[in-house]
């Protein structure tokens, strides 16, 4: 029966496939495709794993025994014999091998693709002790998992192909209650054509990597991954943010016909990459790149990009289980990006963790702090960790050394941060100097993220060369809207006269200086906004490669200078967003 469910249109154009529904917590385990002649090895470390876990548990109940004490502990005992079972049972096994050989899955994939299947008949159960059992299916499968991590997959290295020829071919979307943004670094290399999310915001990270991605995402879908079943047919609208469950043949048709004209209109815009941004009226507009990871340089290059505006550096940093990485490894990953970008400029932005971007994948935000998004995040955690930001500093002015690179220092609002942080970057210059290691020149550059910060430029253009606004932040702090949060997501407003005023004061005391101002927030990406940041002075976009040539194409239609009367009406309104289509 068909069905739909409404969330945030996240990032644009149709995906239709069938439904992967996992839990979040097993994202890390890898998804791919195995070739039709490694099937059998698949299945074979299947077997290994489930052999070696009943073997542990015949261990124990074997100890048990020994020491006398399956009579002092019955439950213990009748726990084991279940777990036993489970680890049999029928449906587990058979259903795991159809994962295997029909859609060619990794062992793993296919586990917990079982898991989430049998789970669900669990959940529907009447008889609250049979629902129990679900909690012991999934540690079961946990602890197959746990044996097959130390046992790689012999085709593991090979892994995040597209399905092999032999493989139907049969496109798959990703349904998960959250997804955070190191699950997303491992969706980036994975098979699926589209995501949706039960929860996140349009400015969530989650939706910021869908969007540099570019495949079609919907978030904050409120019960999405309960109300979609393992292997549904789904098509996600990322254009309007509905999800559509079981289609007729006659919307599935639709949504084809709408699938492909997204396709004619990628390829038109593609011609655009060599032509130069420029308005009517001769206006010169930099559009520059926002990165990731250094990879995706080659993204910011095809899409026409002429330098990276921000490289959010914290990625290097999540996911990695406590282990960060060092100043060499960090050095080699800029350098990467910089020689990537041959000779265009990279603006790093130092590591910016917390809220909604924690390290780890298990730590949830808010675990450890009411308020993650107002505490120890960005600059803030940087200055109370001098030793690894000094390292990451030497590694970023070490790769200034092959190309040019801006330093970029996010969430400043004190001038005593202001103060600190420059200390460190010239001790960070001087430890190279000391040990006679090759630096670069830096352009430094601060964040305009917090409404304190936007309310005392002049003490930032004392001390910086440019300034970015960050208005993913701006807005979230200046409106007191979490971000992240989908059921504030109606109130987070980009044209709220408050942060109207806040970027129009940002962008003109920096011409009136001759200092260098971009937005890298999600706005400069947003082509409804392309009009405004231009009448309000803006010459200068970072937003990521997908979103660059249909900004682009918005710009050679514009008339700045006719564009400057209209954006002071807009200013002035009281309802800013009732203009937006005048202009
Ligand atoms: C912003 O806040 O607008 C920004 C670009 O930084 P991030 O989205 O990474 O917080
Ligand atoms: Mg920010």
């Amino acid at each position: 029966m068909t069905f739909s469910v409404h969330g945030l249109a996240v990032s644009r154009g149709i995906a239709i496939g069938r439904a992967v529904v996992v839990a979040s917590s097993r994202m890390d385990v890898a998804h791919y495709f195995v070739q039709a002649d490694e099937v059998q090895s698949e299945i074979e470390r299947l077997r290994r794993a489930r052999n070696a876990v009943a073997e542990d548990i015949h261990k124990v109940q074997q100890n048990l025994h020994e020491l006398g004490s399956t009579d002092a502990h019955p439950e213990l005992t009748a726990l084991l014999d279940v777990h036993l079972m489970l680890l049999q049972d029928e449906q587990l096994t058979s259903g795991v091998k159809h994962w295997i050989v029909d859609r060619h899955y990794n062992a793993e994939w296919a586990l917990t693709t079982q898991l989430e299947v049998i789970a669900r008949q669990f959940d529907e159960m009447e008889d609250p002790y049979l629902r129990e059992r679900k909690a012991d299916l999934e540690q079961v499968v946990e602890r197959m998992l746990r044996v097959m991590r130390g046992v790689e997959s012999p085709v593991a290295g090979e892994a995040r192909q597209p399905a092999p020829d032999n493989a139907p071919e049969i496109p798959l979307v990703l349904i998960a209650h959250d997804l955070s943004p190191a699950d997303m670094l491992q969706f980036k290399q994975s098979v699926f054509a589209g995501f949706v999310t039960d929860v996140g915001g349009k400015t969530s990270h989650t939706a910021i990597v869908a969007r540099s991605m570019d495949i079609p995402a919907v978030v904050g879908a409120r019960s999405a991954s309960h109300l979609i079943k393992q292997d549904d047919w789904v098509v996600i609208d990322g254009d309007t943010g509905v999800v559509v469950v079981d289609p007729s043949p006659i919307l599935l048709a639709e949504y084809g016909f709408k699938q492909r004209q997204g396709e004619v209109e990628r390829e038109r815009l593609s011609r655009l990459r060599n032509t130069p941004a420029v308005t009517l009226d001769g206006q010169r507009i930099e559009l520059l790149a926002n990165i990731e990871q250094p990879e995706d340089a080659a993204a910011a290059l095809k899409a026409g990009a002429v330098g990276v505006g921000l490289f959010r550096s914290e990625f290097l940093f999540m996911g990695r289980e406590g282990k960060l990485p060092d100043e060499e490894e960090q050095y080699q990953a800029y350098r990467r990006a910089v020689e990537g970008m041959q000779g265009l400029p990279v603006t790093i932005r130092t590591v910016d963790v917390g809220a909604d971007k924690p390290l780890d994948r298990g730590a949830s935000r808010g675990d450890d702090h009411l308020n993650p998004a107002l505490g120890l995040r960005a600059i803030r955690w940087s200055l109370a960790e001098p030793s690894m930001f000094l390292a990451q500093l030497r590694a970023i002015l070490r790769a200034a050394a092959h190309g040019p690179v801006h330093l970029l220092i996010p969430m400043l609002a004190h001038a005593s941060e202001i103060r600190q942080t420059l200390a460190l970057v010239r001790r960070a210059s001087e430890q190279l100097e000391a040990s006679g290691t090759r630096q670069g020149l830096l352009k430094l550059g601060a964040m305009i993220e917090v409404p304190a910060a936007a309310l005392t430029i002049p003490l930032f253009l004392r001390h910086f060369d440019f300034l970015s606004i960050g208005t993913n932040d701006l807005i979230q702090y200046t409106l007191a809207i979490d971000r992240a949060d989908e059921s504030v997501a109606h109130l987070y407003d980009p044209v709220h006269p408050a942060v109207l005023q806040l970027l129009a004061s940002t962008i003109a005391q920096c011409r009136e200086q001759g200092k260098g101002v971009s937005v890298c927030g999600e706005m400069a990406g947003d082509v409804s906004m392309t009009r405004l940041l231009l009448g309000l002075g803006l010459r200068s976009f970072s937003m990521h490669p997908s979103q660059i040539l249909a900004v682009k194409q918005q710009i050679l239609r514009c008339d700045a200078g006719r564009l400057q009367t209209w954006a002071q009406s807009v200013l002035a309104a009281e309802d800013p967003a009732a203009l937006m289509t005048d202009g």
